[in-house]
């Protein structure tokens, strides 16, 4: 019997149309994708923007990816103690002017789940850092990973991507999984009083790299490993 792994068998359950908001005030025409056979289970949505949002699917050029992690306090609520709401935004707006898609994951607080999320923030307003929040708590510093991204986007028929992202390891992650990422295309940072230090965490602790710090751009094309001067101190 042929050997398939559990992972190939999802399949697309829907392709329905979403008209959304753009950071600027417009709407762009999307469509959110369900998946059956997820490798975890999870209501894990994609979200065709441009060209690829169109009713037949589209094969010219390589899509730009983005692979959002929930945050239901940054993405609904606005919170300001984190960025994922302008990345957000600003990942739905450039998706649509290039053709790709916003994978939607469902892995609130780095994976760890909402309510511990919750718990991590009341660490934090005594002195913790997020990733020291996370260790108090019992879990590993980032609980997230991608692949059930990586399987998702086979699903979709994407094998070779551009990521939009300033996180290395979601690259390693992708290609690990048998993704091609050809670039990897950095985001804004949405920086505020409130979200500096977690910003200043994630830079210095997770190896992001921020926008304000430039890449070299040879480095990411290279294939996204993090250049001399897109380092950051803390
Ligand atoms: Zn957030």
């Amino acid at each position: 019997m042929e050997h398939v792994p559990a992972a190939a068998h999802a399949t697309v359950r829907g392709r329905v149309p979403l008209p959304v908001l753009r950071a600027d005030g417009g709407v762009t025409r999307a469509r959110v994708i369900s998946f059956d056979g997820l490798a975890d289970g999870r209501e894990h949505l994609a979200l065709a923007l441009g060209d690829r949002a169109s009713d037949r699917p589209c094969a010219a050029g390589v899509p730009l990816v983005r692979l959002h992690s929930e945050c239901l306090t940054g993405d609904v609520f606005g919170s300001q103690r984190c960025d994922c709401g302008p990345q957000l935004r600003e990942a739905v707006g450039r998706i649509a002017d290039t053709g790709g898609y916003l994978l939607y994951l469902r892995q609130e607080g780095r994976g760890i789940g909402l309510y511990n999320k919750l718990d991590a923030y009341l660490l934090q307003d005594g002195g913790l850092d997020t990733y020291e929040a996370n260790l108090a708590l019992g879990f590993g510093t980032d609980e997230r990973e991608y692949a059930v991204a990586a399987q998702m986007l086979r699903t979709l028929g994407v094998d070779e991507l551009d990521l939009l992202t300033n996180n290395p390891d979601k690259a390693t992650q992708l290609r690990a999984a048998g993704i091609r990422v050809r670039h990897r295309v950095p985001t804004g940072v949405h920086r505020s009083p409130a979200n500096a230090r977690y910003l200043a965490a994630k830079a210095g602790r997770g190896a992001h790299t921020l926008g304000d710090d430039p890449f070299d751009p040879r480095d990411v094309i290279r294939g996204g490993r993090r250049g001399s001067r897109g380092s950051q101190d803390g």
